[in-house]
């Protein structure tokens, strides 16, 4: 078995109002079935999702965490008001998105935009994926899925990763429970993270740094579907037992 990964070349420095569908058209031919792999970074640009530090005015709460964190106070007031939740203040600021994701400084990137400018993350990653795949339907005709991504430390283990923040024409899990594994077990726990997967390998070919290279087709998987949106892959309050912990100590 195999598939194939790679970058949409010619990818300019995406400006707000940019039609980053119709940018992939024009650099890369589609085939049915695709994954059209996104980091948010671009998508966020593309939406104007961007904001200059000068014009952030702190609270006495955001000074207060900057003090602690030894961080801009202006930063960690955007990353207060992009957040729903706080799981962790301090050393660094954990926290749910309004899109559902926990991660650090709520997805705030100060990288790949000039200095003094931050890119948030898009209001609604499921929305912003379904507008892709829409977009390029029409002016493709091809049937492909589209999953939006941000790099993500995790807990328990050093170095970042790619995960999936919104998708499009895919479920988010591949559900193996009630299948058998090779010696006629049931298989009772086992709910693969394919967006997740998949995320992480288009990430090994965007790079983090200066390549350029913000979306990668993914060629070969079968995970299409009619569905909409990744919070099935959030677990709910009452399931999350990490969260739990941390929030009730
Ligand atoms: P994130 O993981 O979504 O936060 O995005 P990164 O900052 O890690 O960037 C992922 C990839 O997108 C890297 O290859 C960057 O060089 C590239 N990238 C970021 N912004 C732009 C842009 O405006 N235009 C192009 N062509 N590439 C970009
Ligand atoms: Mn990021
Ligand atoms: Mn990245």
């Amino acid at each position: 078995m195999h598939f194939n990964a790679f970058t949409v070349p010619d990818i300019p420095l995406v400006e707000e109002g940019d039609d980053l569908a119709e940018t992939i058209c024009k650099n890369a031919r589609l085939c049915d079935r695709d994954i059209v792999v996104i980091a948010s970074t671009v998508v966020a640009k593309a939406e104007g999702r961007v904001a200059r530090l000068a014009d952030i005015a702190p609270s006495n709460r955001a000074i207060a965490i900057a003090e602690r964190n030894e961080s801009d106070s202006r930063f960690v007031q955007a990353v207060l008001d992009e957040s729903e939740e706080i799981l962790l203040e301090s050393p660094f600021l954990l926290v749910k998105t309004r899109n559902g994701n926990i991660c650090v400084n709520a997805g705030i990137d100060g990288s790949n935009i000039d200095s003094g400018r931050i890119i948030l993350l898009p209001e609604d990653s499921d929305g912003s994926a379904k507008n892709i795949r829409e977009d390029i339907f029409s002016m493709t005709g091809k049937t492909v899925s589209v999953i939006i991504t941000d790099t993500n430390g995790r807990a328990f283990r050093d170095g970042q990763i790619g995960v999936a923040i919104g998708i499009s024409g895919i479920t988010p899990t591949k559900d193996w429970r009630g299948s058998c594994d090779l010696f006629g077990n049931v298989l009772e726990v086992a709910n693969e993270a394919v967006v997740d997967e998949i995320a992480a390998a288009a990430n090994l070919l965007f790079g983090e740094g200066s390549d350029g290279t913000p979306v990668v087709v993914i060629r070969g998987l079968d995970f299409h579907a009619e569905a909409e949106g990744i919070g099935g892959i959030y677990f709910p309050e009452s399931d999350d037992v990490i969260r739990n912990a941390l929030v009730r100590g």
